[in-house]
């Protein structure tokens, strides 16, 4: 039996969340087009007759301009720390020096697998040069082309994660996916909405706080805040005549509906909590 922790490194976009998806093959992580949707640690539990692999999905590793920013960073590095092996994943249509620099930076004690992620979108000898590339670098102990998308190569990267996995009985029970609280999904479902509703600008200024959870016969009923900064956002937030909120709602609610398996009764609220993102005690509280 081989039973280990498995996170997973890279910048935003290399499609961390869809590799997620692939090896566990539900929507576990939201995965969208915009930077920055995961900003917690994601851990879901693949659990085989003779192996347990807890990954974790770590948030972009970016510039630390806020304190939400250095909050991302601490939890890159404890990932790093607790982790058997890393998982260093590109876009391998990016600039290889850059992810290097990225990679190497990292200072990894644990086996690294580099994953050249996109494959499909480049031809053999890209491939092929890359491949080398990473080959070549200390920190490297294997490298693995795959197509998170496209679902290829999905089985040769859990065979290469095995070899790297120590020997050790399960660490959780049961088959659960994943320990992170029905709550956090929900949440993040509606911040994906507000993601591909709205421009650059507002998602960052908002955070999605899931309220009440309750299981009725027929349905579940969720509240949820969403918290802004200014006066102004929520206005953006609301719409004109609330027809924006009431199309976040209507969208996240399909898909909570999806994930649950079950009718869902879903009311947004919308709160203006100044300078959030700069305030410790309350990104405490909202589990950052
Ligand atoms: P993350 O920020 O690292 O979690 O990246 P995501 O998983 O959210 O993916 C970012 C974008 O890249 C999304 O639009 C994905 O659909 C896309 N993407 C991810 N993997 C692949 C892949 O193997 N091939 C292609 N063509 N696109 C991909
Ligand atoms: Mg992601």
């Amino acid at each position: 039996m081989k039973s280990g922790f498995v996170n997973i490194f890279g910048k935003p976009n290399a499609g961390k969340s869809t590799l997620l998806n692939a090896i566990m093959g539900e929507k576990m992580a939201i995965v969208s087009h915009k930077v920055q949707t995961t900003r917690h640690r994601i851990k879901a539990i693949l659990t085989e007759k003779d192996y347990q692999i807890i990954f974790s999905d770590t948030p972009g590793i970016i510039e630390p301009k806020y304190k939400l920013h250095e909050k991302m960073m601490q939890a890159v590095k404890s990932s790093l720390e607790d982790a058997d092996v890393a998982l260093l994943i590109t876009d391998v249509r990016e600039n290889t020096a850059e992810s290097h620099e990225i990679f190497s930076s990292l200072k990894l004690k644990v086996p690294a697998i580099v994953i050249l992620n996109k494959a499909d979108t480049v031809n053999k000898e890209q491939l092929i040069t890359s491949s080398k590339f990473f080959e070549s670098q200390a920190y490297s102990k294997e490298v693995v082309a795959v197509s998170a998308l496209k679902k290829t190569g999905i089985d040769e990267l859990l065979k290469v994660i095995l070899k790297y996995l120590p020997q050790g009985q399960p660490f959780y029970e049961g088959d659960d996916l994943s320990d992170m609280p029905t709550k956090f999904f929900v949440g993040e479902i509606i911040r994906e909405k507000i993601f591909l509703l709205y421009g650059d600008e507002i998602p960052y200024h908002a955070t999605v706080l899931v309220q009440a959870f309750k299981e009725k016969v027929t349905l579940t009923k969720i509240s949820a805040e969403i918290i802004v900064q200014r006066e102004t956002q929520k206005g953006i937030i609301l719409g004109g005549g609330g027809a924006m909120i009431k199309k976040i709602g209507t969208d996240a609610r399909k898909d909570i509906e999806a994930f649950l398996g079950r009718k869902v009764f879903l009311e947004l609220f919308v709160k203006v909590r100044p300078k959030w993102r700069d305030n410790e005690l309350q990104l405490k509280e909202y589990g950052y």
